[in-house]
């Protein structure tokens, strides 16, 4: 026996049933038992999915209507005082916190690790008390004993569920820590009694730089769980706990869980004198990406752990399948062998299958289906798509005065002031303007054929006329053609990109009943033609204002998409990054003396340990510098972020050297913008001046407030007026009134300088 696993499945649905089914009930046309209908029907499917693919046990617990994290607060009723519930929490509760109420604010949302999935954070204080609440986990559990199915239970540890806690300052979470454990070794003495296989506790904080005393608390958290409950696994995942080797082999758990995805040199630490009484379970199929996997490498890595572990060698893929979409075999219009070399959650189940058979009845067993991966490995390995030579060559040719800028700043601000002539406190937009419906439907019929290129052309046309037409008229100084034309930010580009493909059923999980659809890059990019360059063009010529070109940069078309495995995500970075250089240098041929180059994502791509940031920000940095530095002195490079802490990467920032930056900072009433002014940063910047995740209009007063204190940590001349980030969300109503104002704000501003 090699007992065969997974860490969660994706709970969303092969179509999106869940997101359907919740939304349907947020709106009130489902009601709580239809809900719970379509809940019961995926797990039994996922379950079913499970067992045909012979896993030993089927996974419980990995379900939510809205986030794991969330349904553990549930459990152990742990929700906010302020929602004035004494802790007890059922569905319509959940919900309540995960979206807030007229009266409060909805949980704060948090990356959950280095994925694109979002958690509800927890919020615990001195006066947080736990319950267990049997109306959560134990009807799904049963559910799955009824069926007949040999359950693991899974559960964040109750480390990493305190962990990502948000608590008063000062106040330390840890003390929570007597109070939490009861709760757990009450429901795992009830999950023994029920007969259930094994409780997986999923313990990722230990791939963070965890402080001594959080490291500490782990042996005594533990034993108290593993004394009364189930076979204990604890699962760690997104990177190595290598330097916890001791620590985890002392811990009294019936197994631990590897991610040799991430970290496939840790199981050297672990493997030699792995203790006799406890099962290993390694992570040796990717549950982040949606690659095939080489099942002749993993077998060969796979054989010397079986030979020194015998029947203790367990196999799953590297952390919960959350992060992969569904099923391939629903995708229709992928090229026959670009799907060849792919696997989603169900077909990561099948090979997880091959590999236990492989080791249970020997390799002849599964002769045809190694076959077919190798087949598909070799045909990936050899596709011309993968390996251009041309694009090859560009990225090893690059040379240190690529990343360069002709002239230092100083000597670029001045010389793009004398093109630009602006005023003092510019004012401008972050690129997009409201999408209307009009603007959708324009898009879809091209899209599906019904509208042709020239009619395609002309209406987008006529959106870029009316934008720029609102622009003068509220006198802002920098215009953008107001980015109609596009989707998504990366799906733009990535559609005219080679080496990059699209899915039709590839949903992951974003957050709640979000779902993202990110491309997939398969292959070298390169850019075979100007991809923006005729839209601004365009809008340039209908304005004597200039008009700023507008693109993703390299690092959001890398974290927001699913890269290749086969080539370092640096190698990608670059060869993103000679591809947007063209469009860049291309659109100042074209006249276009601004150019804005979007990065929302440089914090995404943060290594989980910050003995690793500095090799990431030098490569980051360069890839974005790289994209900036074909163009002249007087060309002039914006960026813009959104909102995240970057206080400690502010380094990196300034490194990126973009003439302008503009930030979100109005919801944090500018306090990002003073770790800048601390710092020095020494370019221009644009702090966000109002809030456009609501179409609430601030007063001029409010909005003067906050340009007053920009000014008093920015000097005037290297500052700029803009909202917070681009407005293709908000309605033209509140776009204009705000803009008015935010011009009217600048203007009065200007007058006092
Ligand atoms: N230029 C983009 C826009 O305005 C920027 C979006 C973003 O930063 N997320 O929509
Ligand atoms: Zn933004």
């Amino acid at each position: 026996m090699s007992h065969a696993h997974i860490l969660g499945f994706p709970r969303i649905g092969a179509r999106r049933e869940l997101k359907t089914a919740v939304e349907a009930h947020w709106k009130g046309q489902l009601d709580e038992a239809g809900l719970r209908a379509v809940g019961r029907e995926l797990r039994g499917r996922h379950w079913a999915l499970q067992q045909a693919a012979g896993l030993d046990c089927v996974t419980v617990g990995d379900f939510a209507f809205y986030d794991h994290l969330h349904n553990a607060t549930a459990l152990f009723s742990a929700g906010p005082a302020r929602f004035g519930l004494g802790g007890h929490m059922d569905l319509a509760d959940y919900f309540a916190m995960a979206r807030g109420t007229p009266e409060q604010p909805a949980l704060a949302m948090k990356k959950w690790f280095d994925t694109n999935y979002h958690y509800l954070v927890p919020e615990v204080d001195a006066g947080t008390r736990f319950r267990l609440n049997r109306d959560w986990l134990l009807p799904e559990l049963q559910g799955a004993q009824a069926a007949g199915y040999r359950a693991k239970v899974v559960l964040p540890g109750p480390l990493t569920w305190l962990w990502l806690a948000s608590a008063p300052a000062g106040f330390d979470k840890l003390s929570l820590l007597p109070a939490l454990l009861p709760v757990y070794a009450e429901l795992a003495a009830e999950l023994r009694a029920l007969g259930v296989a094994w409780l997986q506790l999923d313990e990722p904080i230990l791939s963070l730089d965890l402080p001594e005393e959080w490291l500490a608390a782990f042996p005594r958290a533990h034993a108290a769980i593993a004394a009364v409950a189930p076979p204990v696994l604890l699962a760690t995942y997104f990177g190595s706990v290598a330097v916890h080797a001791a620590l985890l082999k002392a811990l009294p758990v019936a197994a631990l869980h590897l991610d040799l995805v991430r970290a496939p040199r840790q199981l050297e630490a672990f493997l030699p004198d792995w203790p006799q009484d406890k099962a290993l379970s390694l992570g040796v199929i990717d549950g982040r990406n949606l690659w095939r996997t080489d099942l002749a490498r993993v077998l060969a890595l796979l054989h010397p752990a079986r030979a020194l572990l015998g029947e203790r060698l367990w196999i799953a893929p590297s952390c919960s399948l959350l992060h992969v979409p569904t099923d391939l075999s629903l995708e229709e219009k992928l090229d026959p062998a670009l799907k060849s070399w792919m696997a989603f959650a169900v077909q990561k189940l099948d090979e997880l299958s091959v590999l236990k058979r492989a080791l249970e009845q020997g390799e002849p067993a599964v002769w045809r289906e190694l076959q077919a991966a190798a087949q598909a490995i070799q045909s990936r390995r050899k596709a011309p798509s993968t390996h251009v030579a041309a694009v090859r060559a560009r990225v090893a040719a690059l040379k240190p005065e690529d990343a360069e800028r002709a002239a230092p700043f100083a000597q670029r601000i001045a010389a793009q002031q004398a093109v630009l002539n602006l005023p003092k406190l510019p004012t401008t937009t972050i690129g997009s303007f409201p999408q209307t419906a009009e603007i959708r439907a324009a898009r879809a019929a091209f899209k599906a054929g019904r509208l042709g290129e020239d009619q395609y052309i002309a209406a987008m046309q006529a959106e870029i006329r009316h934008a720029v037409e609102k622009q003068e008229r509220l006198g802002l100084d920098v215009l953008v053609h107001g980015e109609a034309e596009r989707n998504d930010m990366v799906e733009y580009f990535g559609e005219q990109l080679d080496g990059y493909a699209f899915t039709q059923f590839g949903w992951v999980q974003s957050y709640g009943s979000r779902c993202v659809k990110p491309p997939v890059i398969y292959g070298d990019v390169s850019r075979p033609a100007p991809m923006t360059v005729e839209w601004s063009r365009y809008a340039q010529t209908l304005t004597d204002k200039p008009m700023k070109g507008m693109l993703s940069g390299p690092l959001t078309m890398l974290f927001w998409s699913f890269v290749r495995d086969d080539l370092p995500k640096q190698e990608v970075a670059l060869q993103l990054a000679l591809a947007l250089r063209d469009e860049v240098v291309d659109l100042e041929t074209a006249g276009i003396k601004l150019i804005q180059i979007d990065e929302p994502t440089i914090r995404e791509g943060l290594p989980l340990k910050k003995a690793e940031w500095p090799a990431y920000l030098d490569w980051a940095v360069r890839a974005f510098r790289i994209t900036a530095a074909g163009v002249r002195n007087q060309t002039q490079i914006h960026t813009h972020m959104c909102y995240s802490e970057f206080n400690d990467i502010l380094p990196s920032i300034a490194a990126l050297d973009a003439d302008v930056i503009t930030i979100e900072t109005s919801r944090a009433r500018m306090k990002l913008l003073e770790g800048f002014a601390e710092f020095r940063y020494p370019n221009d910047i644009g702090p966000g001046l109002y809030d456009i995740h609501s179409p609430r209009v601030p007063a001029q007063a409010e909005m003067q407030e906050l340009l007053q204190r920009a000014l008093k940590v920015v000097p005037a001349e290297r500052l700029w007026v803009n909202p917070d980030c681009g407005l293709k969300t908000r309605g033209w109503p509140e776009t204009e009134a705000a803009l008015k104002i935010m011009v009217a704000t600048a203007r009065e501003a200007r007058a006092a300088l």
